[in-house]
């Protein structure tokens, strides 16, 4: 499968904010929207350990950043690019920011709610609904989570 190039580009930061997650000792996962012309608009790192906050996901965290950056919560048109497959409630805020696409690395077979334990974001009930592209970088995404988990077994 052939990947859009603006979303290459965005997973690689996303990547690199993910290894900086890690190495401030929380789960490595790392964010990026990007407008509809593929630029970055906003960005975030898994901060819940950093932060004391049980929400502050990389997707809610670069979602904040990129509705700033705009200044509108609305953010049709856009794409979130995250390393791991979101979990329940960044699903969640993939709908209620509107963005368009969602991008992602790695299955999280575990909690994932984008394909794998649930589909919340292509849920035909749910009044809006996100395109969603998965296993960009999965490798590299995989691997840094592995790296993570298995330091600390
Ligand atoms: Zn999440």
């Amino acid at each position: 499968m052939t990947f859009d190039p603006a979303d290459l580009a965005a997973m690689d930061r996303a990547l690199a904010l993910a290894a900086a997650a890690g190495e401030a000792g929380d789960v490595p996962v790392g964010a990026v929207v990007t407008d509809a012309a593929g630029r970055a608009i906003g960005e975030g790192r898994n901060l819940r350990e950093v932060a004391h906050d049980p929400t502050a996901h990389a997707e809610v965290v670069a979602l904040r950043a990129a509705a700033a950056a705009v200044g509108s919560w609305n953010l049709e048109g856009c794409t979130l690019v995250v390393t791991l497959e979101p979990c329940i409630m960044c699903a969640g805020a993939v709908l209620q920011s509107r963005v368009s696409r969602l991008v992602f690395g790695a299955w999280d077979e575990k909690a994932g709610a984008a394909g794998s334990m649930y589909d919340v974001v292509r849920d035909r009930r749910l009044p809006y609904r996100a395109e969603v592209v998965a296993g960009v970088r999965e490798a590299e995404a995989s691997a840094l989570l592995r790296a993570f988990f298995d330091v600390r077994r």
